[in-house]
């Protein structure tokens, strides 16, 4: 079965800054044709659950109050990227808006709710690695 990695909240882990999920229903109908393969760059990148939120401003991530929290972000990319190598993964489904995961959308760094167009680090960085990126908005296109 090909694999494909997966962020960890969209399963059910509940590693999302306010210490739940984002568990999603379609996910199920995936594990008739795939091995998922769920990851958390920021906890991975040594963040803790629950967290006050982040968000991406060019390439420096804060949280909300200010401390900067870039190098756990790059840290949590570059472990993803390692788990893709070193499973011969080409497809990650990543959840949309987060500062790590964001596909097409990322808060706009003003912690006022305000979308902008955007990848998260680890999105970004899958990426340009060559590994294909969908939010979990797409998860009908692999069905
Ligand atoms: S970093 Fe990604 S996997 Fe972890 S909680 Fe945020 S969106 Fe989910």
């Amino acid at each position: 079965m090909e694999k494909i990695l997966i962020s960890a909240c969209l399963v059910g882990d509940k590693v999302k800054y306010d210490g739940h999920s984002n568990y999603n229903e379609k996910v199920k109908l995936l594990l008739e044709k795939y091995e998922l393969v769920p990851f958390c760059p920021e906890v991975e990148g040594g963040l803790t659950t629950p967290r006050k939120p982040s968000e991406r401003v060019k390439d420096r991530v804060k949280m909300e109050g200010g401390r900067d929290v870039t190098k756990n972000f790059q840290n949590g990319a570059e472990l993803a990227l390692n788990i893709c190598l070193y499973l011969g993964i080409k497809i990650a489904i990543l959840k949309e808006n987060s500062p790590s995961c964001g596909v097409n959308k990322i808060y706009d760094g003003s912690f006022s709710h305000k979308l902008i167009d955007g990848q998260g680090v680890t999105a970004e960085l899958l990426k340009r690695k060559g590994i294909k990126v969908i939010s979990e908005n797409e998860i009908d296109t692999l069905l």
